[in-house]
């Protein structure tokens, strides 16, 4: 079994392109520019943003966090977003999912202008990425892709069976991963929570992507030996040993499913970090094209 270690390949990947926006500013260009909104102060929104702000000074890209107060109405927001849109200086923006009950998800991802769409979640985004035009692919696939590209893993002709038809994770990675493309080719199966037999279904699979956001959810029984497992979800679990009292685990009962694979994404340290890195391709993408 080999571990598929997303904050080597984050790191491989943050340096490339550090690289390169030295060379874009050698070149006149000005630093890429990442504005984040965050509405209200959810624990784990507020640390996957930090990580992302974080990241924008490592690697040499501006960055704006804007942050909102929960009970900021729809209006307010959308106007925030146009601001964004218009400031010449922006080159990608993001807002941290999920928002609040009162505020539609859909209207904030349609106002955002798709040039700088760097999460990937605008329909203009997800549209091109269904017809294989050169677009923003969603952040977290797009991540997962990069790093089966650094390990040299090659899906087609595989079997894949994404578990989970969110549309931020789920959906776009089966599409991507079926369609004819350097990475794709593969015969994908889309499972869900109505799916019968899901186990029976896994089983099948020489690969399989969990973002289903239950605990351990995918176990050894359901993996056959051999297989490429990668875990997406993200669960706080309690935990009394930490001092924290809680601590991060995947959708994959991890340990017992590990010895069987040929390849497995820990968590944390798997796909989130390569999620990270997805964003900031795109950003970075987002200057590119403007030249
Ligand atoms: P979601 O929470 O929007 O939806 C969950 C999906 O799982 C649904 O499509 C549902 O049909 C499916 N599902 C639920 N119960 C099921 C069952 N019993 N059998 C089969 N399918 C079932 O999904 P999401 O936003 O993609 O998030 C999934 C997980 O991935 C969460 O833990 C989330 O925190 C994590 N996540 C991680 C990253 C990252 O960067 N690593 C990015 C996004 C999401």
């Amino acid at each position: 079994m080999k571990l598929l270690d997303g904050s080597l390949v984050a790191a491989h990947y943050k340096e490339k392109i550090k690289e390169e926006v030295k060379s874009l500013i050698s070149q006149g260009s000005k630093k890429p520019h990442l504005a984040a909104i965050l509405v209200g102060n959810n624990p784990a929104s507020e640390a996957y943003v930090g990580a992302k702000v974080r990241t924008c000074e490592e690697i040499g890209f501006a960055s704006t966090l804007l942050r909102l107060d929960a009970q900021i109405d729809e209006a307010r927001l959308l106007k925030e977003i146009a601001a964004l849109n218009e400031n010449k200086d922006v080159d990608g923006i993001l807002v941290q999912l999920p928002l609040p009950k009162h505020i539609r998800e859909a209207s904030i991802i349609n106002a955002i202008d798709p040039s700088k769409d760097v999460d990937g979640f605008h329909p203009v985004s997800i549209g091109k990425l269904v017809l294989g035009q050169d677009t923003f692919l969603p952040a977290t696939p797009y991540g997962i892709l990069l790093m089966l590209s650094y390990y040299g893993i090659d899906l087609s002709g595989k079997h894949c069976v994404v578990v989970g038809r969110s549309n931020i994770v789920g959906t776009p990675m089966s599409i991507l991963l079926s369609r004819n493309n350097a990475y794709g080719n593969a015969t994908v199966t889309l499972t869900h929570s109505k799916t019968k037999d899901l186990k029976a279904h896994c089983l099948q699979a020489d690969v399989i992507i969990a973002a289903i956001g239950i605990p351990y959810f995918l176990k050894a029984d359901m993996v056959k030996e051999g297989a490429i497992v990668i875990d997406v979800g993200i669960n706080r679990i309690e935990d009394a040993s930490k001092k924290s009292g809680s601590r991060l685990v995947g959708d994959v009962d991890f340990d017992a499913v590990a010895p069987q694979c040929s390849y497995i994404t820990p968590v944390p340290k798997g796909v989130g970090p390569m999620t990270i890195c997805g964003l900031m391709q795109n950003t970075l993408n987002a200057v590119k094209n403007k030249r």
